[in-house]
């Protein structure tokens, strides 16, 4: 007997060479499948007769094929399939392109129903490459699942189409019924929400648009619902800790703050406020603290870990890159050595920590050489969506304090443990409804304000025939001095046996070091850097650039996160389109660090490629606007990292609506209070800890 669990290698229908493209897809069992929802749904709902459909549209027609055969085209390499079909008022031309096993499903005499688009080619109209499915009579009325109405379309991975889930999902539809709605009944009335059965049925085979919108509504709310029970149980368990108290000393901050040689910005002040309370509770901090590159967080960190000092504890700083680390070391001990603040280095086989070190800095080998640091009290992750859950966990467990997140029964009551505070930093602008989401109002401080005197990039797109003219200015910005970024996708070229017709040329860094430096700027110091450098290759190289003995560097995205060359004011990026518009935005990041005007050109891969996305870098004044704008332009996706969060896909279209994420996270919250335990929600407590599982670590 197939159930909801039976995995889907052991279901007799499925046929082997589809198990293995059905777990790529995350579906391992018979349930999954269920909940493999479609990213979107083709309306294929004018339902015409043949007589009636014009040139032009996109229509069903049903019929019977009065003859079908394969024929070769003139350029030899493509099979057509073409078909007649009939039905009372008239007879219609079918093409199908490469299909030629098309012959054997559908035979003369099936009756089928046919969606597509009715197109006009050079031997006249036909409808081309449409959707299929036989009937058992084209005039009885039908359950088409392929074609008519609305058609459910899947995230595919190669080896198996929609076609083929729409086919495996009406097979197992009717096991719905096993499931039990996890939603509590008077959420689901106050909302409205379809009740579990029904919304699976509706969002695979949705009568029309209204079914499956509130379908997809239910998941949504669902699925934020989850996340919500697991942030605020999270925090709640959190609370049952003990952490550290840094009491608040105003001498010593304001001295700290006179002794910058800047004016703290306003937001600066309000985030160090922020932390500055949580680190005096003696119940640990897990705030979040997101700011534009550039908005200054690393003096913000700087002054929690000038109190951590003052209060007895030290502070672990953990950078994503090696040069980050070097860089946070130099920057932290300009900060703070003047207050007796000894700064440690540990970074791959480099350790320069020891005893007396207040604040180490370090890379991943802070976790990974399972160094003991007594005594830690604030814990700093820099571009925290860089690292994985799990090594941010680790970060903590490796100090032998405690699991960060307590580990087995999540409901009751852990033991009472000891933690460091933790700041995570990230320049990756995270959506206001998301970050609301994932941290709550409480946890997050954000940088909504840079600081004065930067002259705002100038930003180009650049159409490639105006290559030149952009070569020549930065043959003028070296001659004064000034050192340029060359940004491509790829690190090796196009390999010629993969050659695709379709992809232009793909700029890498090591064809673009070779033109640049053998004939462009032949006479300039051209350097390159890319993530198959070891990491003793990277740091010479940027260290050269730094010191300002290379004039231009191709780089490939390794330079995306926070190095900082004041010097640097043109940053030219190749293939920009292929790049998300945050990470472009980082890029941008790196110049314009200094006094002189700085900017930078987009270059995308072929002309006309310049995308309502790239106008958006261009126009949008800060992260947090183009993070918006990505997330209407290309609509949600994993721009923002969400899925480090364990976030589902789903979720991030209900986060464009604040309202609704706060309705959501008020029933969370209510509940919790009527029920910490979920001892009443069996199925929702099941289903969270089914979730917890998957992103803890172990
Ligand atoms: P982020 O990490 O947020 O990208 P940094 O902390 O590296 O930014 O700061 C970027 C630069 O701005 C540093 O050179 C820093 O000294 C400087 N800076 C920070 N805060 C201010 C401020 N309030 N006014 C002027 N310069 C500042
Ligand atoms: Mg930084």
């Amino acid at each position: 007997m197939v159930s909801l669990d039976t995995p889907v290698e052991r279901v007799p229908r499925i046929s082997k060479k589809i198990v293995s493209p059905l777990k790529r897809l995350g579906v391992k069992t018979i349930r999954d499948l269920l909940f493999h929802f479609p990213s979107r749904y083709e309306d294929f709902s004018n339902e015409k007769q043949i007589h009636d459909i014009a040139v032009g549209e996109t229509v069903t027609i049903r019929g019977v094929v009065k003859k079908i055969a394969n024929r070769r085209t003139a350029r030899k390499h493509m099979n057509l399939t073409e078909a007649a079909i009939e039905d009372e008022t008239g007879t219609v031309k079918v093409l199908w392109f490469n299909q030629p096993f098309l012959v054997r499903n559908l035979r003369q005499g099936n009756a089928v129903s046919l969606s597509g688009k009715f197109v006009l080619g050079p031997g006249g109209p036909y409808l081309q490459n449409p959707a299929y499915e036989k009937l058992t009579s084209y005039r009885l009325p039908v359950n088409q699942i392929h074609t008519g109405g609305l058609v459910a379309v899947y995230p595919e991975t190669s080896g198996i189409s929609s076609r083929w889930i729409r086919f495996l999902v009406k097979g197992f539809i009717e096991l719905r019924k096993q499931l039990v709605d996890t939603l509590p009944s008077d959420i689901r009335k106050t909302y409205r929400l379809t009740e579990v059965h029904e919304a699976v049925r509706a969002i695979h085979f949705p009568k029309n648009h209204e079914e499956a919108v509130s379908a997809e509504r239910r998941f949504i709310f669902e699925e934020l619902f989850l996340v919500q029970l697991r942030v605020l149980r999270d925090r709640l368990r959190l609370k049952q800790h003990q952490a550290p108290e840094v009491p608040f000393k105003k001498e010593l901050v304001k001295k700290f703050v006179s002794s910058l040689p800047f004016q703290l910005t306003d937001a600066q002040r309000r985030s160090m406020w922020e932390i500055f309370q949580d680190i005096a509770r003696p119940r640990p901090m897990n705030r979040l603290l997101n700011g534009d590159v550039g908005s200054g967080k690393t003096v913000v960190a700087a002054a929690a870990a000038l109190l951590a000092h003052a209060a007895g504890y030290r502070t672990a700083f953990m950078a994503p890159t090696e040069i980050l680390a070097r860089q946070h070391y130099a920057t932290l001990e300009e900060m703070l050595s003047p207050f007796r603040v000894n700064i440690g280095l540990l970074i791959g086989a480099e350790k320069r920590a020891g005893k007396n070190t207040d604040v180490v800095v370090g890379t991943h080998a802070l976790i990974q050489r399972n160094i003991k640091f007594e005594n830690i009290g604030l814990v700093v992750v820099d571009e925290q969506h860089r690292f994985g859950v799990e090594q941010r966990a680790r970060l903590v467990i490796s100090n032998q304090l405690a699991p960060y997140r307590t580990k087995g029964s999540s409901v009751g009551l852990p033991v009472t443990k000891f933690l460091p505070h933790f700041l995570s930093m990230s320049a990756t602008p995270i959506p206001r409804t998301l970050a609301l989401t994932v941290y709550g109002d409480l946890d997050l401080s954000i940088l909504d304000e840079m600081p004065p005197m930067r002259h705002p990039v100038v930003t180009k797109i650049a159409e490639p025939g105006r290559r030149q003219e952009a070569y020549d200015f930065i043959r003028e910005e070296v001659r004064g001095g000034r050192q340029v970024f060359v940004i491509c996708p790829r690190i090796e070229p196009n390999q010629k046996s993969q050659k695709s017709l379709l992809l232009a040329e793909i700029k890498s860094v090591k064809d673009e070091y070779t033109k640049l430096s053998e004939e462009i700027f032949k006479d300039l110091r051209v350097g390159m850097l890319h993530g198959k450098l070891k990491s003793k290759e990277k740091e010479a190289v940027m260290q050269k650039f730094k010191n300002r003995e290379l004039d231009i560097l191709v780089s490939t995205s390794v330079v995306e996160v926070g190095v900082d060359v004041p010097n640097a004011t043109v940053m030219m990026i190749e293939g920009a389109e292929r790049f998300g518009l945050a990470q472009l935005h980082q890029f941008r990041g790196r110049v314009g660090r200094g006094a002189d005007q700085s900017y930078c050109f987009l270059f995308p891969t072929e002309d006309g490629m310049i995308t309502r996305r790239l106008r958006a870098v261009v126009e949008a004044k800060s992260g947090f606007e183009l993070a918006e704008q990505d997330l209407k332009i290309r609509g949600p996706g994993d721009i923002f990292g969400t899925r480090q969060w364990g976030v589902p896909d789903i979720v991030l279209k209900g986060i464009a609506d604040p309202e609704f994420v706060r309705a959501v996270r008020h029933e969370a919250i209510e509940l919790l209070k009527k029920d910490q335990t979920l001892s009443k929600y069996p199925e929702l407590r099941k289903k969270l800890e089914e979730r917890e599982k998957t992103i803890h670590p172990e």
